[in-house]
């Protein structure tokens, strides 16, 4: 079985080569340098092929050199004016991490460099990519429907196109499915996951000494995969694994209570029993909402206030969820979920979720 893949130095595509090596594929590997300012993915991606080399799996590796051609795009991934926007992965910013018609270009050359396998080893030819279903809202050239149309583009333009078929193993999984996969077929091929995934670069923004920040949505996807398989992360990270960990699941549960409606739990939130000189900010947009005189203690588990700042606009929408009756409360500058305004008999109490806001002393 032959079978090529891009195998970006990322930790789907280097999973993917591990799955693809354990159910007996002979792979060759195509690595693009486009400008990445990441680019140590690259480094790391050869790390993993002379580690394996040195288990006695020999994988082809080549590397292609596009970055003449990608220097015309604009994206943060590639361009020195725009910084790597961080937070969580499905938010609306990391659109600046999208490189313009990127996986067309990289199927593209896959696609030419399995057909000439194909016609020079005389076999069929398999193109296996590590896309899944995580990448589908911010990234539309990872969508099962793109890869169908241009898989049906390539085969209308090309002689012998009924010798390669597209793999796409990962299309309904996720980032902690891959990890699992990969654990498995390290531990059926002796391969050491660790050492495998330490080669490997998820950050979009690693420092000089090639460390992630942990704080990019990249990053923060990643991280919470590793937690989501009861491991720590091999990668270096600027800081401790116990800080990136809670940062990634600070990000987390701020994405699923501003963006998804949801609820942190009752008297867990960093300012519920706070009570400093100060103003509380939205944590998506710092837009001012709440000053601390504002503030007081329902003993209701979440922070409470009985009144916002005047500009603050705060937007009340009736929510009928959860067989309740409630005005839901939202950010007038990011339409960011808060919680609740209640009426009460002492007047009007604003429930809001602790991880919405962020605080700054007066
Ligand atoms: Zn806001």
């Amino acid at each position: 079985m032959r079978a090529v893949m891009a195998l970006s130095g990322g930790m789907d595509s280097t999973g993917l080569l591990m799955r693809l090596l354990a159910d007996g594929y002979k792979v060759s590997c195509i690595s693009y340098e486009y400008g990445q300012k990441h680019n140590i993915e690259l480094e790391r991606a050869k790390a993993n092929i002379a580690y394996l080399a040195s288990k006695g799996f020999e994988v082809e590796h080549r590397i292609a050199d596009l970055s003449s051609a990608m220097g015309l795009f604009h994206s943060a991934l590639t361009s020195d004016e725009i910084d790597v926007p961080e937070g969580h992965y499905e938010e609306e910013a990391m659109k600046a991490t999208v490189v313009p018609n990127r996986n067309a270009i990289f199927a593209s050359i896959v696609y030419g460099y399995a057909l000439s396998i194909a016609i020079k080893e005389d076999c069929e030819v398999e193109i296996a990519l590590g896309v899944h279903s995580g990448d589908h809202a911010i990234y539309p050239d990872c969508r099962p429907e793109f890869y169908d149309a241009i898989g049906n583009a390539f085969a209308i333009g090309n002689w012998d196109s009924e010798r390669v078929s597209f793999n796409l193993p990962y299309i309904d999984g996720d980032k902690e499915s891959i990890l699992r996969d990969a654990l498995n077929a390290c531990e059926k091929l002796d391969l050491e996951f660790d050492t495998v995934f330490a080669n490997t670069n998820t950050s979009y923004n690693p420092d000089e000494l090639g460390r992630s920040s942990g704080t990019s949505g990249a990053d923060v996807e990643r991280i919470l995969a590793f937690h989501a398989i009861g491991r720590k992360d091999p990668v270096e990270y600027v800081t401790s694994w116990e800080e990136v960990l809670k940062g990634a699941l600070k990000a987390q549960l701020r994405h699923n209570v501003m963006k998804e409606n949801g609820t942190e739990r009752a008297f867990t939130g960093e300012y519920d029993k706070h009570f400093e000189e100060g103003t509380y900010l939205c944590a998506d947009c710092d837009l001012p909402l709440f000053t601390s005189d504002m503030k007081f203690d329902s003993g209701c588990g979440w922070p409470a206030f009985n009144t916002e700042i005047p500009e603050a606009e705060i937007e009340r929408i009736i929510d009928n969820s959860h067989g309740m009756k409630r005005v839901e409360v939202r950010c007038s500058g990011c339409n960011s979920h808060l919680g609740h305004v209640f009426d009460e008999r002492q007047g009007e109490r604003y429930c809001i979720n602790s991880i919405c806001l962020e605080f700054k002393e007066e």
